[in-house]
């Protein structure tokens, strides 16, 4: 008798055909060779995870009978009040008045960016983005089966007709921005680019998802109120307000306690809560009261200590790119967050750039063509500079240095 084998791919519901594994991804999995410098991997610096905070946390709930059976039991899809309470009272400190109602704890942000996808798109619907964006954001969006349509570089600059943008497309867009810090380039949007997006969104009667991820990590310039702030001055309350602001303790304290959060108005948190009951109930019990344990002693001299880190390495990498690159190359200058964004001379391409650096000079990073939604550039690429000393920063970026020199 012959075992027929099962054709899986044509039981797999039409939303999967978009979704593929991406392949800088499966490149990188490479890369935990020893001697390969990378700044790939855009992951915080383990040395900076408050380790003996979080075990004082632990320590202290276990021994604990009555909070020991609270920690280890089902809890509300919502979150933990105490922590709820914290995240609506900073919120409200950085012109965000609003309550525990208005917040939702995630399983990281990466999950508020699922479920505000499961509830904002339908096929064929039109998600507005930066070029580049935040791949993750596209990989939660893309199973909902969007339209994706790449914000041009000047419409926040006033060069933007809005309703010719959207000729063709389905109206009322979501829009998806990380104004602080992004992921990949490291870049913030000033006041009056925030001021300008949010004009386009009252144009374009546009929900706004802001992620805001690393905004906690500012090390240099001044920080620009959240889309989220600027909305709820115009409308008056987070009730009226059309922006969903993705906060998560990831970047902060740990991305391993999967401890994110959605602050927006309360007719979206519920909405919001239902999608997270069906999805996996809630996020764990202990980690949010261990996370709350965090946040509620020294955060800010652990904020601050993360802030020099990170800041003293983009630092170390402004340096390096400016003492070793060939002419061609711009970069950003970020002041926050843990990434720099380089532009090589017009002929190179990112992708073909890491196979020549892995097996040439040994160093890593990753190509810019998978942060684009609609139109790629394939000249550009990420590098995280979390992760490597100072002394490997300026090493490494040598090493890239050279190779571009060779190949440009
Ligand atoms: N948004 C951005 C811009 C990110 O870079 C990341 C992490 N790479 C996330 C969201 C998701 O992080 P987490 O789920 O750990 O909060």
């Amino acid at each position: 008798m012959t075992i027929q084998s099962t054709d899986w791919a044509q039981r797999f519901s039409d939303r999967m055909s978009r979704v593929r594994a991406n392949e800088i991804r499966e490149l990188l999995k490479l890369l935990d060779q020893p001697d390969i410098l990378s700044f790939a991997g855009g992951i915080p610096d383990p040395g900076l995870f408050p380790a003996e905070r979080i075990q004082a946390g632990y320590d202290a709930i276990l021994a604990d009978p009555d909070l020991s059976r609270q920690a280890l039991q089902y809890s509300v899809s919502e979150g933990y009040l105490p922590l709820r309470e914290w995240i609506a009272e900073r919120m409200a400190a950085h012109g965000v008045p609003c309550g525990p109602d208005n917040i939702m704890l995630t399983a990281g942000s990466q999950q508020a960016l699922d479920l505000l996808g499961k509830l904002f798109i339908s096929p064929g619907d039109t998600v507005m983005v930066a070029r580049p964006t935040y791949l993750g954001a596209l990989q939660a969006f893309t199973a909902y089966e969007p339209r994706y349509l790449d914000l041009p570089e000047d419409a926040l600059d006033g060069g933007c007709d809005a309703q010719a943008l959207m000729a063709g497309r389905a109206p009322r867009p979501l829009g998806y921005f990380v104004p602080d810090y992004a992921n990949p380039t490291g870049e913030s949007l000033p006041l009056a680019q925030r001021e300008a997006l949010l004009d386009l969104a009252q144009q374009l009667d546009m929900t706004l998802i802001e992620d805001a991820a690393y905004r906690e990590l500012r090390f240099a310039g001044e920080i620009q109120p959240s889309l989220l702030a600027l909305d709820v001055a115009r409308s008056g309350s987070i009730e009226q307000a059309r922006t969903l602001f993705c906060g998560t303790f990831s970047k902060t304290i740990s991305p391993a306690l999967r401890l994110g959060w959605v602050c927006g108005p309360k007719a979206v948190i519920e909405k919001l809560v239902l999608l997270k009951q069906g999805s996996d109930l809630h996020v764990s019990t202990i980690n949010q009261m261990v996370g709350w344990r965090a946040v509620t002693e020294d955060y800010e001299q652990h904020l601050s200590r993360l802030r020099n880190a990170y800041g003293a390495k983009a630092q170390a990498t402004l340096d390096a790119l400016a003492r070793h690159m060939p002419q061609g190359v711009t970069w950003s200058k970020p002041e926050g967050g843990m990434f720099v964004w380089l532009r090589l001379p017009g002929g190179l391409d990112g992708k073909h750039l890491l196979e020549r650096a892995i097996a040439e000079e040994r160093v890593a990073f990753v190509p810019g063509e998978p942060f684009f939604a609609e139109v790629p550039a394939a000249n550009a690429i990420r590098l995280s500079y979390s992760l490597p000393t100072a002394a490997e920063i300026d090493d490494g970026v040598g090493r890239l240095a050279r190779l571009i020199a060779r190949h440009g």
